[in-house]
Protein backbone atom coordinates (compact mmCIF):
# COMPACT_ATOMS: atom_id res chain seq x y z
CA UNK A 1 0.00 0.00 0.00
CA UNK A 2 1.96 2.69 -1.24
CA UNK A 3 -0.27 5.11 -2.73
CA UNK A 4 0.91 8.57 -1.05
CA UNK A 5 -0.73 11.13 -3.81
CA UNK A 6 -0.51 14.34 -2.38
CA UNK A 7 -4.20 16.11 -0.93
CA UNK A 8 -6.60 17.18 -3.18
CA UNK A 9 -9.55 19.30 -2.47
CA UNK A 10 -13.07 17.26 -2.93
CA UNK A 11 -13.76 18.12 -7.30
CA UNK A 12 -16.54 15.59 -6.96
CA UNK A 13 -18.88 13.87 -4.53
CA UNK A 14 -20.48 10.36 -5.59
CA UNK A 15 -24.58 9.22 -5.00
CA UNK A 16 -24.84 8.66 -1.31
CA UNK A 17 -27.37 5.65 -0.89
CA UNK A 18 -28.62 4.40 2.53
CA UNK A 19 -27.02 1.16 3.39
CA UNK A 20 -30.44 -0.88 3.57
CA UNK A 21 -31.43 -3.10 6.32
CA UNK A 22 -32.48 -6.46 6.12
CA UNK A 23 -36.48 -6.86 7.26
CA UNK A 24 -35.88 -9.18 10.25
CA UNK A 25 -33.34 -6.67 11.45
CA UNK A 26 -36.64 -3.85 10.78
CA UNK A 27 -38.95 -5.76 12.34
CA UNK A 28 -36.21 -6.51 15.44
CA UNK A 29 -34.89 -2.37 15.30
CA UNK A 30 -39.10 -1.46 15.36
CA UNK A 31 -39.84 -3.88 18.12
CA UNK A 32 -37.20 -2.18 20.07
CA UNK A 33 -38.31 1.57 19.32
CA UNK A 34 -41.69 0.26 20.66
CA UNK A 35 -40.29 -0.15 23.99
CA UNK A 36 -39.31 3.80 24.11
CA UNK A 37 -41.80 6.67 25.22
CA UNK A 38 -42.05 8.95 22.24
CA UNK A 39 -44.49 11.29 24.07
CA UNK A 40 -40.87 12.72 25.25
CA UNK A 41 -38.60 15.53 23.48
CA UNK A 42 -35.88 18.21 24.86
CA UNK A 43 -34.33 20.55 22.41
CA UNK A 44 -30.49 20.83 21.58
CA UNK A 45 -29.02 23.93 20.31
CA UNK A 46 -25.97 22.98 17.92
CA UNK A 47 -22.93 24.87 17.14
CA UNK A 48 -22.18 28.46 17.29
CA UNK A 49 -25.35 29.60 15.30
CA UNK A 50 -27.20 27.68 18.23
CA UNK A 51 -29.66 25.78 15.92
CA UNK A 52 -32.21 24.20 17.42
CA UNK A 53 -33.51 20.17 16.63
CA UNK A 54 -35.56 18.77 19.07
CA UNK A 55 -35.05 15.32 20.08
CA UNK A 56 -36.78 12.36 21.38
CA UNK A 57 -35.74 11.99 25.31
CA UNK A 58 -35.58 8.59 25.94
CA UNK A 59 -33.83 7.57 22.89
CA UNK A 60 -31.00 10.47 23.15
CA UNK A 61 -30.28 9.81 26.62
CA UNK A 62 -30.38 6.42 26.59
CA UNK A 63 -27.47 6.10 23.96
CA UNK A 64 -25.44 8.70 25.29
CA UNK A 65 -24.57 9.23 28.87
CA UNK A 66 -23.21 12.72 28.03
CA UNK A 67 -27.00 13.11 27.24
CA UNK A 68 -27.92 11.34 30.12
CA UNK A 69 -26.08 13.03 33.20
CA UNK A 70 -26.71 16.86 30.96
CA UNK A 71 -30.38 15.84 31.27
CA UNK A 72 -30.74 14.75 34.65
CA UNK A 73 -32.46 16.61 37.34
CA UNK A 74 -29.59 17.39 38.97
CA UNK A 75 -28.47 19.48 35.84
CA UNK A 76 -31.27 20.40 34.38
CA UNK A 77 -33.71 21.61 36.94
CA UNK A 78 -35.77 23.12 34.25
CA UNK A 79 -37.03 20.51 31.82
CA UNK A 80 -38.01 23.03 28.74
CA UNK A 81 -34.70 24.46 29.04
CA UNK A 82 -32.65 23.43 25.96
CA UNK A 83 -29.27 21.53 25.76
CA UNK A 84 -26.02 23.43 24.71
CA UNK A 85 -23.58 21.87 21.88
CA UNK A 86 -22.20 24.72 20.48
CA UNK A 87 -19.07 23.13 20.35
CA UNK A 88 -20.95 20.40 17.57
CA UNK A 89 -21.49 21.14 14.05
CA UNK A 90 -24.95 21.54 13.28
CA UNK A 91 -24.78 18.80 10.21
CA UNK A 92 -22.60 16.27 11.84
CA UNK A 93 -25.35 16.56 14.40
CA UNK A 94 -27.87 15.76 12.04
CA UNK A 95 -25.82 13.13 10.47
CA UNK A 96 -25.85 11.66 14.17
CA UNK A 97 -29.63 11.59 14.68
CA UNK A 98 -29.86 9.70 11.77
CA UNK A 99 -27.62 7.12 12.99
CA UNK A 100 -29.26 6.82 16.01
CA UNK A 101 -33.13 6.76 14.59
CA UNK A 102 -32.41 4.76 11.44
CA UNK A 103 -29.18 2.45 12.27
CA UNK A 104 -27.99 3.84 8.72
CA UNK A 105 -24.78 4.96 7.78
CA UNK A 106 -24.51 6.66 3.97
CA UNK A 107 -21.94 5.18 1.93
CA UNK A 108 -20.75 5.74 -1.50
CA UNK A 109 -23.10 3.93 -3.91
CA UNK A 110 -20.68 2.71 -6.12
CA UNK A 111 -16.81 1.99 -5.48
CA UNK A 112 -15.96 1.52 -9.38
CA UNK A 113 -15.35 -1.64 -11.18
CA UNK A 114 -12.62 -0.01 -13.09
CA UNK A 115 -10.61 0.55 -10.09
CA UNK A 116 -10.18 4.10 -8.35
CA UNK A 117 -10.90 6.97 -10.72
CA UNK A 118 -9.38 9.81 -9.43
CA UNK A 119 -12.98 11.71 -8.76
CA UNK A 120 -13.99 8.49 -7.10
CA UNK A 121 -10.71 8.37 -4.81
CA UNK A 122 -11.58 12.04 -3.69
CA UNK A 123 -14.93 11.17 -2.91
CA UNK A 124 -13.68 8.36 -0.91
CA UNK A 125 -11.18 10.25 1.16
CA UNK A 126 -13.97 12.92 1.77
CA UNK A 127 -16.59 10.18 2.66
CA UNK A 128 -13.53 8.82 5.49
CA UNK A 129 -13.30 12.50 6.87
CA UNK A 130 -17.20 13.05 7.26
CA UNK A 131 -17.07 9.41 9.43
CA UNK A 132 -14.24 10.78 11.59
CA UNK A 133 -16.29 14.06 12.03
CA UNK A 134 -18.93 11.47 12.95
CA UNK A 135 -16.86 9.20 15.24
CA UNK A 136 -15.80 12.53 17.07
CA UNK A 137 -19.28 13.86 18.00
CA UNK A 138 -20.91 10.12 19.18
CA UNK A 139 -17.30 9.54 21.14
CA UNK A 140 -17.86 12.99 22.90
CA UNK A 141 -21.69 12.72 23.55
CA UNK A 142 -20.19 8.84 24.44
CA UNK A 143 -22.73 6.48 22.87
CA UNK A 144 -20.60 3.55 22.14
CA UNK A 145 -23.38 2.13 20.19
CA UNK A 146 -22.96 4.65 17.64
CA UNK A 147 -19.10 4.89 18.01
CA UNK A 148 -18.67 1.28 17.48
CA UNK A 149 -21.35 1.29 14.10
CA UNK A 150 -19.05 3.83 12.77
CA UNK A 151 -15.95 2.00 13.34
CA UNK A 152 -17.14 -0.71 11.57
CA UNK A 153 -18.09 1.77 8.67
CA UNK A 154 -14.97 3.10 8.50
CA UNK A 155 -13.19 -0.37 8.53
CA UNK A 156 -15.21 -1.65 5.92
CA UNK A 157 -14.86 1.62 3.59
CA UNK A 158 -11.08 0.88 4.23
CA UNK A 159 -11.52 -2.66 3.44
CA UNK A 160 -13.48 -2.49 0.22
CA UNK A 161 -10.50 0.02 -1.09
CA UNK A 162 -7.37 -1.22 0.44
CA UNK A 163 -5.94 2.33 0.15
CA UNK A 164 -3.71 3.80 1.89
CA UNK A 165 -4.89 6.61 3.92
CA UNK A 166 -3.85 10.17 2.85
CA UNK A 167 -2.21 12.53 4.94
CA UNK A 168 -5.00 14.41 5.53
CA UNK A 169 -7.22 11.78 7.08
CA UNK A 170 -4.90 11.12 9.38
CA UNK A 171 -4.55 14.95 10.31
CA UNK A 172 -7.74 14.81 10.91
CA UNK A 173 -7.48 12.00 13.29
CA UNK A 174 -4.42 13.28 15.22
CA UNK A 175 -6.22 16.87 15.38
CA UNK A 176 -9.21 15.61 16.63
CA UNK A 177 -9.31 12.54 18.98
CA UNK A 178 -7.19 11.40 22.38
CA UNK A 179 -4.47 9.88 22.40
CA UNK A 180 -5.99 6.72 23.24
CA UNK A 181 -8.71 6.76 20.40
CA UNK A 182 -9.35 3.44 18.53
CA UNK A 183 -9.28 5.36 15.00
CA UNK A 184 -6.14 6.60 15.70
CA UNK A 185 -4.47 2.58 16.52
CA UNK A 186 -6.57 1.40 13.27
CA UNK A 187 -4.40 3.80 11.09
CA UNK A 188 -0.99 3.21 12.71
CA UNK A 189 -1.80 -0.66 12.65
CA UNK A 190 -2.38 -0.08 8.67
CA UNK A 191 1.20 2.09 8.47
CA UNK A 192 2.42 -0.75 10.29
CA UNK A 193 0.88 -3.69 8.66
CA UNK A 194 -0.02 -2.62 5.29
CA UNK A 195 2.41 -0.31 4.08
CA UNK A 196 5.65 -1.27 1.76
CA UNK A 197 9.35 -0.29 3.56
CA UNK A 198 9.82 2.38 0.74
CA UNK A 199 6.83 4.41 2.75
CA UNK A 200 9.98 5.12 4.89
CA UNK A 201 12.48 5.94 2.54
CA UNK A 202 13.21 10.00 1.96
CA UNK A 203 10.87 10.07 -1.05
CA UNK A 204 8.58 7.74 0.48
CA UNK A 205 5.56 10.13 1.56
CA UNK A 206 6.06 9.62 5.44
CA UNK A 207 6.80 12.76 5.70
CA UNK A 208 3.63 14.54 5.04
CA UNK A 209 1.80 12.52 8.08
CA UNK A 210 2.04 13.35 12.04
CA UNK A 211 4.96 12.94 13.60
CA UNK A 212 2.65 11.66 16.55
CA UNK A 213 1.34 9.24 14.36
CA UNK A 214 4.94 8.14 13.18
CA UNK A 215 5.99 7.56 16.65
CA UNK A 216 3.07 5.57 17.46
CA UNK A 217 3.87 2.89 14.84
CA UNK A 218 7.71 3.21 15.70
CA UNK A 219 6.43 2.52 19.25
CA UNK A 220 3.94 -0.21 18.50
CA UNK A 221 6.61 -1.84 16.44
CA UNK A 222 8.75 -1.87 19.39
CA UNK A 223 6.21 -3.74 21.49
CA UNK A 224 5.52 -6.33 18.86
CA UNK A 225 9.29 -7.08 17.73
CA UNK A 226 9.70 -7.38 22.44
CA UNK A 227 6.73 -9.33 22.55
CA UNK A 228 8.52 -11.53 20.12
CA UNK A 229 11.67 -12.13 21.91
CA UNK A 230 10.65 -15.89 23.05
CA UNK A 231 8.37 -16.76 20.37
CA UNK A 232 11.34 -16.41 17.84
CA UNK A 233 9.13 -15.73 15.12
CA UNK A 234 10.47 -14.03 11.52
CA UNK A 235 9.91 -10.41 10.51
CA UNK A 236 7.99 -11.82 7.48
CA UNK A 237 5.49 -13.88 9.91
CA UNK A 238 5.65 -11.12 12.31
CA UNK A 239 4.23 -8.39 10.01
CA UNK A 240 2.06 -10.87 7.85
CA UNK A 241 -1.03 -9.50 9.45
CA UNK A 242 -4.56 -7.96 8.14
CA UNK A 243 -6.35 -5.53 10.31
CA UNK A 244 -9.39 -7.53 8.35
CA UNK A 245 -8.44 -11.03 10.46
CA UNK A 246 -8.83 -9.42 14.03
CA UNK A 247 -11.66 -10.08 15.67
CA UNK A 248 -15.38 -7.76 15.90
CA UNK A 249 -14.42 -5.96 19.05
CA UNK A 250 -10.41 -5.21 18.19
CA UNK A 251 -11.32 -1.43 17.40
CA UNK A 252 -14.46 -1.16 19.29
CA UNK A 253 -15.20 0.66 22.40
CA UNK A 254 -16.61 -1.20 25.43
CA UNK A 255 -17.43 -0.55 28.95
CA UNK A 256 -19.21 -2.76 31.75
CA UNK A 257 -22.25 -1.17 30.75
CA UNK A 258 -21.88 -1.41 27.23
CA UNK A 259 -20.02 -5.08 26.79
CA UNK A 260 -18.28 -6.67 24.22
CA UNK A 261 -20.30 -7.51 21.05
CA UNK A 262 -22.19 -11.15 20.19
ZN1 LIG B 1 -17.61 -4.77 19.97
Amino acid sequence: MTDNSPDQPPTKRVKYVARRPTIPALRERFADQCRYDFSQSFDVLVGPEKKRFSVYYNILTKRSRFLQAARSSRWTKDSQRPTDLTDFDPEVFSNYLRLVYTGEIFQPEQLGEDGWAEATETAFNSDLSELIKLYELADKLEDLTSVNLIMDEFLASYQEAWRMFIPSVTTQIYQHTPSNSPLRTVVRDVILFHTNPTFYEDDGGCKQYPVELLLDVLREDAKIKDRNRSNQKTIAELYDVKISDFDKCHYHQHHDGHPKCK
